[in-house]
């Protein structure tokens, strides 16, 4: 829990401060709870919360008794009074997702691209959903937070645009800000996806995990998000986390970003999995060079073989999830967490098979773990992560008592 401060001009923290406590608080709160969980001035609170009731961003309609004394009105987060647009860009689909100030999703869309390597279209295509979204919701256009949209990395951060997309040919360079932010007349930010799942996590976690954790994101890259001591570490330019270049020990063949051989990034190429099945006599129909969306095809296709039980799609997914797992764990040897969230579309897919091992893995590597064990588990909010990320974005730049900056535009 972060504490506010009775000096000095800081009432639009403490407002961030108690807004992000009602916010939390599932049954509501009071302002009593409020004074104790934030240790601002009962004076403070009561005038903030007058603001937020004036904005109609809370309302107090129920009273509870407990012990003697007069009952207590209970704030609740008007949680449909704003809301915020995540879309998520990646190879092989985009998602566009809009939440309440819960983190509740209102609606979600899948768009199925047929050119995404024209980047203009795409990015008009994106635009009219969110038109289309936010007519759908009813949702006057003020009431709108913004949107993030989240891309694989590297990102630049003075120009906001993708500097090396992997399997997104056309999209090196392009503003995608300026073009949504002309069509929408919304703020508009852009986030990593790797980072943004962070965040996604973060606005879903309870109290005692929100802290410290570190979210593995698997997908068409490969990259970590780190909360520590409650706030996402982004590094100085917001690419942190390009775990998927670690070296494995194993070589798979030349990365076309890091240009070695044995990242993790090569060892989870469709190519390696498409090979790797050819050695153990599985037949996929993909090309080992096919398409993004045929790549696509080919790991669902390695993952219902192995669901069906064919042993050798089982050890082909666990022996490359394992070299995920050691890479994890060396990042938790360096972070010291206790959570590692698992997610990202690939990691959709290989979940179920995989968790078991790579936990095991992880504890295994973990050098502290005399001190404590790592919880490994899988995220709860499947293939919109991304997306969900990029709304939690907006509202974390609108509403959370965050010390760091983090608007790229
Ligand atoms: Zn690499």
């Amino acid at each position: 829990m972060q504490r506010g401060t009775n000096l000095g001009r800081l009432g639009d923290f403490n407002q961030a401060v108690i807004f992000e406590s009602i916010r939390r608080a599932v049954d509501g709160v009071s302002r009593v709870e409020l004074a104790g969980s934030t240790g601002l001035s009962p004076q403070t609170i009561s005038n903030v919360v007058r603001r937020l009731l004036d904005e109609g961003l809370v309302r107090e309609d129920r009273t509870i008794v407990s012990g003697p004394g007069k009952p207590r009105t209970v704030l609740e987060l008007e949680a449909g009074r704003m809301v915020a647009v995540g879309i998520h860009l990646d190879p092989g689909v985009i998602t566009v997702v809009m939440l309440n100030l819960r983190g509740e999703i209102m609606h979600s869309r899948r768009l199925d691209i047929p050119a995404v390597e024209v980047p203009e279209k795409t990015i008009e295509t994106m635009a009219r959903t969110v038109d289309e979204i936010i007519s759908m919701a009813g949702v006057p256009r003020s009431n709108v937070l913004g949107v993030g949209v989240v891309v694989p990395g590297p990102l630049d951060p003075v120009r906001g645009v993708m500097t090396n997309p992997p399997l997104l040919d056309g999209w090196k360079d392009v503003d995608m800000v300026e073009p949504l932010h002309r069509m929408l007349k919304l703020d508009v930010l852009i986030e990593k996806d790797t980072i943004a799942a962070s965040i996604a996590e973060q606005w879903k976690s309870n109290e005692a995990e929100r802290d410290n954790f570190v979210t593995m994101y698997i997908g068409a890259g490969i990259g970590a998000g780190m909360v520590l001591n409650g706030e996402i570490h982004r590094g100085i330019s917001g690419n942190a986390g390009e775990v998927g270049h670690y070296s494995t020990g194993v070589v798979a063949h030349d990365c076309d970003i890091c240009g070695r051989n044995d990242c993790l990034h090569a060892a989870l190429a469709f190519s390696k999995f498409a090979q790797l099945a050819r050695e153990r006599g599985l037949d996929l129909t993909v090309p080992a060079d096919g398409s993004v969306a045929e790549r696509a095809v080919g790991i669902a296709e390695l993952v219902r073989l192995a669901k069906s039980g064919n042993e050798a799609a089982v050890e082909i997914l666990r022996d490359r999830m394992g070299l995920v797992g050691q890479v994890a764990g060396q990042l938790a040897n360096t972070l010291d967490v206790g959570l590692i969230i698992f997610g990202g579309p690939l990691w959709a897919e290989v979940g179920e098979l995989c968790l078991e091992d790579v936990s095991s893995i992880i504890n295994e590597r973990f050098i502290s773990k005399n001190v404590h064990a790592v919880e490994v588990r899988s995220s709860s909010l499947g293939h919109e992560v991304g997306a969900i990320g990029g709304a939690c974005v907006v509202m974390d730049a609108n509403l959370s008592p965050k010390a760091a900056a983090l608007l790229l535009r």
